[in-house]
């Protein structure tokens, strides 16, 4: 069943889309199945259980953190991590910083945008993205290196406002891209390139957006159980 959805979802993404296989809530046997489908990049969004399956699970998985994530909880995660998906605040960016140098590593890192209607989401607005973009400082965080843009789009059924969101997103990505990035030297391992958008019930719609990293959990393991 897993092995059949990772199949199937990885077969219909076009070039240049990757899939993080979201496995928060599901056990270590579920994650092995897909990994034995040939899936290597998976998504949790919490860092005890984050923790506990990178000991027990093959060192060759990429984890990447995609929830909202403490400050005070990157330490554990900073030796290993892929990604971070979702930096939400200057300060979290300036601890990654601190830990990946502790480390030894630039940890990959992406803004997160907020483009939804909810007032619960997290992120940046685009106002606020932009001015700490331009502040700058962040060019000072050797340890941290921004990749790209996260967001999330409103819960809702409405295809066209869920389009409307990543566009933003995708509009806001360009525009950093080409003002903040250009100047640097864009090498294979550090390019400011990934846009991750997209979940179960919308990844088609952000993939017509734009995204390349597609974060799908329940079309490929089931109702999560909390
Ligand atoms: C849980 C989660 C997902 C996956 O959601 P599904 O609807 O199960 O595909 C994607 N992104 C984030 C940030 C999540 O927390």
């Amino acid at each position: 069943m897993i092995k059949e959805e990772i199949h199937k979802i990885t077969s219909s993404l076009p070039d240049g889309v990757r899939l993080v296989a979201v496995s928060k809530y599901h056990p270590e046997e579920a994650i092995m199945e897909a990994y034995e489908a040939g899936q290597r990049v998976f998504g949790e969004s919490h860092v005890q259980e984050l923790q506990r399956k990178h000991e027990a699970l093959p060192k060759d998985i990429e984890w990447h953190f995609i929830g909202h994530l403490q400050t005070n909880k990157v330490k554990y995660i900073a030796p290993y991590v892929s990604l971070i998906h979702a930096v939400d605040t200057p300060k979290l960016l300036a601890e990654i910083s601190k830990q990946g140098l502790k480390f030894g590593r630039r940890i990959p890192c992406l803004l997160q945008l907020h483009v939804a209607q909810e007032e619960t989401k997290f992120g940046f607005t685009p106002e606020e993205a932009e001015a700490f973009l331009q502040q700058g400082e962040w060019r000072q965080m050797t340890g941290a290196e921004l990749q790209g843009i996260m967001c999330m789009a409103t819960n809702t059924d409405d295809q066209e406002q869920i389009a409307r969101e990543f566009e933003v997103a995708r509009q806001f990505f360009l525009h950093a891209r080409d003002t903040y990035f250009s100047g640097e030297r864009r090498t294979e391992s550090s390019p400011f390139c990934e846009c991750s958008w997209g979940m179960s019930d919308d990844y088609p719609i952000a993939i017509q957006h734009g995204a390349t990293l597609v974060r799908i959990g329940s079309m490929i393991f089931g109702q999560r159980i909390y």
